[in-house]
């Protein structure tokens, strides 16, 4: 474990009926608040309803920003931006999943900043100051609701690319369970597949491992792995929907990785499978990580092999460390399967074509990954078998 400062200022407001909290929030910042939101399901399950109810209570001035889209558009950050300008806007809240929230920490960025929003996601830029926003979270997933990461694509261009900012972590959110009951099962598993998928990225990591955090991540994805199958039975289970709702924010909220960084690779060339081809990113994290694993067992077999033990149960015995680790890696893809999960990028019909320009764009600033550094070649080699 190396040295480190750990610092997430999100307050995390949990449980039923916590909406009403906005009432003592939302004011401290202002009165006229951008309330930020997808394609309509939150207008559908009732959550919009209830929040202007308390909006109003609170004589908020309320404008909104809606139709962000999953894999949230940079253009749509300019859009909410130049609202945020226009209409001197004190205060932004998201309410819905990742991509809302990821959107609107470019909006909050950008609506104190002259030049393009653009410049931040490529590190042309960086904030240097922001509007300050909550969030409602409506999809246990991405962790975004407690982190100060933002993932925005470039439909221009076809790139799709994380950024990080101090101003990125929101002032609080709103976790309420019952939000995500109307979460259908194909989202769901999605969400399911992204916060296994983000604890793999921090636990395969650069570093040697304190037993803490070993414990932490395989702890939490044995639960995950406990109640996810259950879930994906019983959709409308709260108590299901709350352990996985709390799942999702521990797994990237930096608590699960103090004093390491995580791989991430399979995350960065998943990001370019999404910016060509616009799927689900936790899709392509399904079909992806079992065969960044396979391919990177040799880098470390004992720590493939302790996964495979600690978290999917595999019996040693008998075996070598590398029949452990490689059993362990089928049990994930199985597991992910057994859900519903996508397992060949032939799902989405994608095909050798684009291979190249997909790595291309993924090494384009040189190797990726931390717990095994993977160059353009590696990177083709692992969409190739994926196909
Ligand atoms: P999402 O893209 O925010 O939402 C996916 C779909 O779920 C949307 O169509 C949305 O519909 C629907 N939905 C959301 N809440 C719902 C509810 N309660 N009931 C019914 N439908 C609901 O999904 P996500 O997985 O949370 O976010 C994915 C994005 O986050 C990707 O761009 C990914 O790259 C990024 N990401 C970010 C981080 C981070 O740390 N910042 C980490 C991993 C991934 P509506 O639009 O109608 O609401
Ligand atoms: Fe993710």
């Amino acid at each position: 474990m190396n040295d480190f400062t750990f610092y997430n200022p999100v307050k995390l407001i949990f449980g039923k009926g916590q909406l009403s909290k906005l009432a003592e929030e939302l004011p401290t910042y202002g009165k006229k608040v951008l309330v930020v939101y997808g394609g309509g399901s939150i207008k559908k399950n009732g959550l919009y309803d209830e929040l202007m109810a308390v909006l109003q209570e609170v004589g908020m001035e309320v404008h909104e920003f809606s139709g962000v889209e999953p894999n949230p558009r940079v253009s749509a950050a300019r859009k909410g931006a130049a609202i945020c300008k226009e209409e001197d806007i004190n205060v932004i809240l998201a309410v819905g999943g990742g991509s809302v929230i990821d959107c609107t920490k470019l909006i909050a960025c950008a609506a104190k900043y002259d030049g393009d929003p653009w410049d931040f996601v490529t590190r042309k830029a960086k904030p240097t100051d922001a509007l300050p926003f909550g969030t409602v979270l409506t999809l246990a997933a991405t962790g975004s609701e407690m982190n100060a990461g933002s993932v925005i694509t470039n439909e221009e261009t076809q790139e799709k690319y994380g950024w990080g900012s101090p101003f990125n972590f929101p002032k609080f959110s709103i976790l309420d369970p019952t939000y995500t009951l109307s979460v259908p099962k194909d989202q769901t598993i999605y969400g399911i597949v992204d916060m296994m998928s983000h604890i793999f990225e921090q636990y395969f990591n650069e570093a040697s491992n304190t037993p803490i955090q070993d414990e932490m991540c395989e702890g939490v994805l044995r639960a995950i792995i406990e109640d996810a199958p259950k879930l994906v039975e019983d959709l409308d289970n709260y108590e299901l929907r709350k352990t996985i709702l709390l799942a999702g924010t521990l797994g990237l909220n930096g608590f699960l990785r103090l004093g390491y960084q995580g791989d991430w690779a399979t995350h960065e060339i998943e990001h370019a499978v999404s910016a060509v081809y616009d799927i689900p990113h936790a899709g392509g994290l399904a079909i992806l990580f079992p065969h960044w694993m396979r391919y990177n067992v040799h880098v470390n077999p004992d720590r493939f092999a302790k996964f495979a033990k600690n978290v999917f149960g595999v019996n040693p015995e008998g075996k070598t460390t590398e029949e452990i680790a490689f059993e362990g890696i089928n049990r994930l893809s199985a597991f992910w399967s057994s859900l519903g999960a996508p397992e060949r990028l032939a799902y989405y019909g994608i095909d050798d074509s684009k291979i190249s320009l997909m790595a291309e764009k993924v090494t384009v600033n040189g190797k990726i990954g931390r717990f095994s550094k993977i160059g353009r070649e590696d990177v083709e080699e692992i969409l190739r078998v994926a196909l």
